[in-house]
């Protein structure tokens, strides 16, 4: 798949530059608003970032020095929220513009929380069970001073999963000497991870792509849906549009795509997965190459794998009347309005995968309180909030005739700025 860090023409450089993108959302909903200068200037920043280097033994015994980061953008609504990421693609610029779209994630579906995220810069397939985990802990206690149930909560993103959270658990708990539940999310359930948190941003997804559905005057059995990555947004989002009736017909993983116009039967594809390690060589499915699966004929789109995937090299080629976007920035900004001004729908990031950080709220409730909720209740809480959160940004985007995106955008940062109002410039 490309990605932002591959780009050698300058003139893309902007455009695949996700902080640039995410500045560009912001300034359009905050011109519809008429937010005055300052206030801009100071949602817009981040308000702390830190970086760190991790010297880590490896097994063959030599040293070897990593990078990681933790940008907080802002905590004006409550504690930071965010993920943290392993992949040799983080940058400072990306873990800028992720902290950012957590904050306005955050504050679309309306949770008690600020926006910050983390990263650190390794391929984790070439480390060892043992490297990870002695990098994970380094790493927690690098960015700790700023970490706290009540400050800084994060959890799993791309590369990060349950174990990774529990050591981070165990190492925040070994340093303050008690055990702190609440400090991650996305942990496992022996630990204080909650029920349907693994499940919730594909949950979210599906339940965007229902409303969105609605309003199209569509229905699961006529909807072609391609999928572009197979992991725990893309596989499980997949999975469950399946059961609702939607006709899955592409999927994608790190090494290509497979399609079938008569629909992919995605739990026998998921079990392949897990069996062979790729979807490469399904039966009963043709194998395409991740560019020709994003221009496959369709319906519904769900770019569910990394940033820059929709693009103005490949917008025009787009067949898709609607895009639900389970990943974070998939598609860049100027791709966003070409696809807008063709009457495709796209229903943003910051709403679409949502489902993951508002199940990340339950489980920090759930730690606080000490008690736990049944699945049921989980998910019928999550699909309140989601259906809810669609709603109001569907109504902004009416009231203004503009984008879900730019809706979105209206909403969350229209949230934020009435706190900042509320509180004051502290001097
Ligand atoms: N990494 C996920 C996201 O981008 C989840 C964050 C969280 O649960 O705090 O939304």
């Amino acid at each position: 798949m490309t990605s932002g860090a591959t780009i050698s023409d300058p003139k893309l450089l902007d455009e695949y530059n996700p902080f640039l993108s995410m500045a560009k959302g912001f300034d359009q909903a905050a011109d519809i608003l008429g937010l005055d200068e300052g206030l801009r200037e100071v949602l817009r920043q981040p308000e702390r970032e830190l970086k760190v280097s991790l010297p880590i033994l490896m097994d063959d015994g030599s040293v070897k020095v990593f990078t990681g980061y933790r940008v907080q953008h802002n905590f004006l609504r409550g504690p930071c929220k965010g993920g943290i990421r392993f992949s040799p693609d983080v940058n400072l610029d990306e873990v800028r513009a992720l902290s950012a779209w957590m904050t306005w994630k955050c504050s679309v579906v309306n949770l008690p929380f600020g926006g910050a995220k983390g990263g650190v810069i390794c391929d984790p397939r070439e480390l060892s069970e043992g490297e990870l985990e002695r990098l994970t802990r380094r790493y927690t206690v690098a960015i700790m001073d700023i970490l706290g149930p009540d400050r800084d909560v994060p959890a799993p993103d791309m590369n990060t999963g349950e174990q990774t959270m529990a050591w981070i658990m165990d190492t925040y708990s070994m340093h303050v000497r008690r055990t702190t539940t609440g400090i991650v999310t996305g942990k496992p359930l022996a630990i204080g991870g909650s029920r349907g948190r693994r499940e919730a941003t594909g949950r979210g997804v599906m339940i965007a792509a229902n409303q969105a559905l609605q309003l199209k005057g569509w229905r699961p059995e006529d909807t072609r849906v391609v999928v572009q990555g197979a992991g725990n947004v893309g596989g499980i989002g997949a999975l469950l549009m399946h059961r609702e009736g939607y006709r899955v017909v592409s999927i994608s993983d790190m090494y290509g795509a497979i399609h079938s116009e008569r629909g992919l039967d995605m739990p026998a594809v998921m079990a392949w997965l897990r069996d062979h390690g790729r979807l490469e060589g399904f039966p009963d499915a043709e194998s395409v190459t991740h560019k020709e699966q994003l221009e496959l004929d369709c319906d519904l789109m769900v770019p569910a794998a990394t940033e820059n995937q929709i693009t103005s090299l490949n917008a025009d080629k787009v067949k898709a009347k609607l895009i639900v976007e389970g990943a974070n920035g998939p598609t860049t900004a100027v791709a966003s309005a070409a696809l807008h001004d063709r009457g495709v729908m796209i229903v943003p990031d910051i709403l679409a995968n949502a489902g993951g950080v508002t199940v990340s709220y339950f489980e920090w409730v759930q730690d606080r309180m000490g008690y736990f909720w049944t699945e049921e209740i989980v998910n019928s809480r999550l699909e309140q909030i989601m259906v809810d959160a669609f709603d109001e940004v569907a109504a902004v985007a009416e009231q203004h005739d503009v984008s879900l995106r730019t809706a979105a955008y209206i909403l969350s940062i229209d949230r934020v700025a009435s706190v900042y109002r509320l509180r004051g410039v502290f001097a």
